[in-house]
């Protein structure tokens, strides 16, 4: 018998929320990352993340967020740490962008709550933004924050907690079905257990060549800008909400100001496909370029010092939704990639439905936009 019912392999958001829902359920498991907990080399580092109700992205993601809402405030409740902040969320653009068609078809459609602001009623009610007059707000009540790094550190607590295992600084060297169950080889010896969850995030092709789907890493810069001393007030938490804005040069978003200043990034931001091993993780002039040019368009008054930033990675889908499923040809192993730039908010959720498939064979939850089989 193995000795583990369930191996998550990768402890970015996913696989910590994967690994909390197994314990939580009495199940054997043991989480291994290859770095330590915290790392900065992945996707779920950092202090932010946003999360917002009426998704533009498909109307489907909105149960998933109403759960994933809800696990979040559990998991504040289980360890005590704030974990969500809710700002209110105002998304501009055209009246017929992605960003504002889509959050409305959503809201609509599940009968959220929002407002629909026009370019004066937008500036009168948040001074900071400067738009054209055929630009529109959707100002939706349920946006706001997550703490990226206290969720990670939340959810492996809770693991630990309940009795996972948790092995850091080792790397996988390879998974595949052994006997009735799977083997894990690291760089110090294996690991066996009746299934894996693979959540390597942009690693996930290096430990399974043969992932049937075309994934492509890319490059993130975020930075963080100074507002000017006069205009503080207009960035803080309470008066500045979380926003995303479409213009013709793409999809930006950014956070009140914290210590550093105002936390701005153009979503996808030059397009840069990246080696998770060897990806540049300085930023350029031309990175800080990319984002000034939205402050300069549209939050003169965040033009100021850049006075941190930091890059990231994303790990695209060609549709941008995400995989969720069995990895074909090996019912034991469970591939988890949501990323495409969006997952995090929905952690507790996928940790829940992958512990679902690991344990029951199925899931409630409607994952049909997540199966590899869209790819064949
Ligand atoms: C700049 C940026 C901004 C974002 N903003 C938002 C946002 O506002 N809202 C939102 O919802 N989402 C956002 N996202 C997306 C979100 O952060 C990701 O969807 C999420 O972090 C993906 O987590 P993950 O666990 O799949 O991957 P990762 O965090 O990359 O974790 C993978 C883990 O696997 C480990 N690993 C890999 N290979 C091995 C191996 N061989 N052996 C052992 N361990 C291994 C790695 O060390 C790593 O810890 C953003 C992402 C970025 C980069």
């Amino acid at each position: 018998m193995p000795a583990f019912d369930v191996a998550v392999i990768g402890l970015g958001v996913m696989g910590s929320a994967a690994l909390a829902a197994l314990a939580r359920r009495g199940c054997r498991a043991v989480g291994i990352d290859r770095f330590a907990l915290g790392h900065d080399r992945g996707s779920s580092h950092g202090t932010t993340r946003v999360i917002r109700l009426g998704y533009f992205e498909h109307p489907s993601y909105v149960p998933l967020l109403r759960a994933a809402y809800a696990l979040w405030r559990e998991l504040e409740a289980q360890s005590g740490r704030s974990l969500l902040t809710i700002t209110g969320i105002v998304e501009i653009g055209a009246p017929e962008s992605d960003l504002v068609a889509g959050t409305l078809r959503s809201s609509r459609l599940h009968g959220l709550p929002h407002e629909i602001l026009d370019a004066l009623s937008l500036m009168k009610r948040f001074p900071a933004f400067r738009v054209p007059d055929d630009f529109i707000g959707v100002f939706q009540p349920d946006g706001g924050i997550v703490r990226a790094e206290g969720a990670i550190e939340a959810l492996q607590e809770l693991a630990s907690g309940h009795g996972a295992e948790i092995i850091r600084e080792q790397k996988v060297l390879a998974v595949e079905p052994y006997g009735d169950g799977v083997r894990a080889t690291t760089e110090c010896g294996e690991v066996l257990a009746g299934c894996a969850v693979v959540a390597a995030g942009p690693w996930l092709k290096s430990l399974l060549p043969q992932f049937p789907a075309p994934i492509r890493v890319t490059r993130q810069v975020v930075g963080w800008f100074a507002p000017a001393n006069h205009a503080r007030a207009v960035f803080a938490a309470g008066r500045f909400p979380v926003f995303l804005l479409q213009n013709p040069d793409g999809l930006f978003y950014g956070f009140p100001a914290d210590a550093n200043g105002v936390k701005v990034a153009k979503h996808h931001h030059l397009d840069e496909a990246a080696d998770p091993d060897r990806h540049d993780r300085t930023v350029s002039a031309a990175d800080e370029a990319a984002i000034r040019k939205m402050l300069k368009a549209h939050l003169p008054e965040a033009d100021g010092r850049l006075v941190a930033a930091q890059t990231c990675l994303y790990t695209m889908t060609p549709d941008s939704d995400f995989i969720v499923d069995r990895l074909p040809g090996c019912p034991g192993i469970i591939v988890a990639a949501p990323c495409s730039g969006h997952g995090f908010k929905f952690a507790p959720v996928i940790g829940e439905i992958l512990a679902d498939l690991a344990v029951a064979g199925g899931t409630h939850h409607d994952i049909s936009r997540f199966l590899l089989k869209r790819f064949a």
